[in-house]
């Protein structure tokens, strides 16, 4: 794996690097898939399979406290694909009108806080990004803490709903924020996930380009049958999956490929890439899973 250590160019702050083993099963085999640079283009990452279980993984990867380096201060305000599958989706898998408690990990800057928060639903915000939750704070007078999951803050059976919006694949140790998320949930309570597909047709035509790798930000790179595997482990009965179009991913990906491929240059506009998005999605190989887990 040492053919893998990312070249260390520009470093403002040292990086300390963790090399891991498999963040679902804990096996020490894996093989490398793909090798891609971070999105500066100053550093090479690794994305490895595990041999016993199938889950991609970025490895070596900075660790918990290096990984703040690739956080710009403007970053969580800049998460464009936040809300539209919340939009969507929450009003078929949460009631429309709750009147209960929602806690969204990996909050941003809290627009669907403020809008579950409209819709009666008494809402909280936890994210690893100070500048995040002082913005949530601020701006729509919510409440938001700093941190992750397992949390201080709560105990037990303490949340109808638990929603995580493209930030699984953030952290470092995904089965054990589920853990955490399923002991907060009240029995019956749901877990609403959604995460970049690895195993979409984008993924595998765009490769290194494909807008979802967010490297070195996306630690774990999930497929429909691997984050079904993790949330059974992390002890959910029911689980629901679906997938989700993200045709402004494709463009973004085919706007990163090197120019002279037609199919590329095609799906940089919205009539190409909204064809290719509806054709994956149909195909069941869309560029987001969407999985609904119930306590
Ligand atoms: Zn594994």
């Amino acid at each position: 794996m040492h053919l893998s250590a990312p070249h260390t160019a520009d470093l403002r702050q040292p990086i300390a690097w963790d090399e891991c083993a498999c963040l679902l099963c804990g096996g020490a085999r894996h093989t490398p898939i793909l090798e891609a640079v971070d999105s500066l283009g100053e550093m090479r990452f690794l994305i490895v399979r595990c041999e016993r279980c199938g889950l991609a993984f970025t490895n070596p990867r900075p660790d918990r406290d290096s990984i703040d380096r690739f956080y710009p201060d403007d970053y969580a305000c800049h998460r464009i694909e936040r809300q539209p599958l919340a939009k969507r989706d929450g009003s078929v898998a949460l009631p429309k009108h709750g009147l209960a408690r929602l806690l969204d990990f990996g909050c941003g800057s809290g627009a669907f806080l403020a809008r579950m928060n409209a819709q009666g639903w008494n809402v909280v915000g936890l994210d690893r990004s100070e500048n995040a939750v002082k913005r949530v704070r601020e701006h729509f007078g919510l409440t938001a803490h700093v941190g992750s999951l397992p949390s201080p803050y709560w105990t037990s059976n303490c949340f109808e709903a638990v929603t995580m919006w493209q930030s699984l694949e953030h952290v470092h140790d995904p089965l054990g924020v589920l853990r955490a998320a399923y002991r907060l949930l009240t029995p019956g309570g749901r877990l609403l996930v959604a995460v970049p597909n690895v195993d979409g047709w984008a993924a595998r035509w765009f490769g290194a380009h494909w807008y979802g790798l967010d490297l070195p930000r996306h630690l774990t790179h999930f497929t429909p049958t691997t984050l079904h595997l993790m949330l059974t482990l992390a002890g959910f009965a029911r689980i629901d999956m679906r997938q989700e179009r993200k045709s402004s991913w494709i463009r973004h990906s085919a706007g990163m490929t090197p120019p002279g491929d037609w199919m590329a240059r095609a799906m940089r506009t919205r009539f190409g890439s909204g064809l290719a998005g509806w054709a994956a999605l149909a195909f069941n190989a869309a560029e987001s899973i969407f999985a609904v887990a119930t306590k």
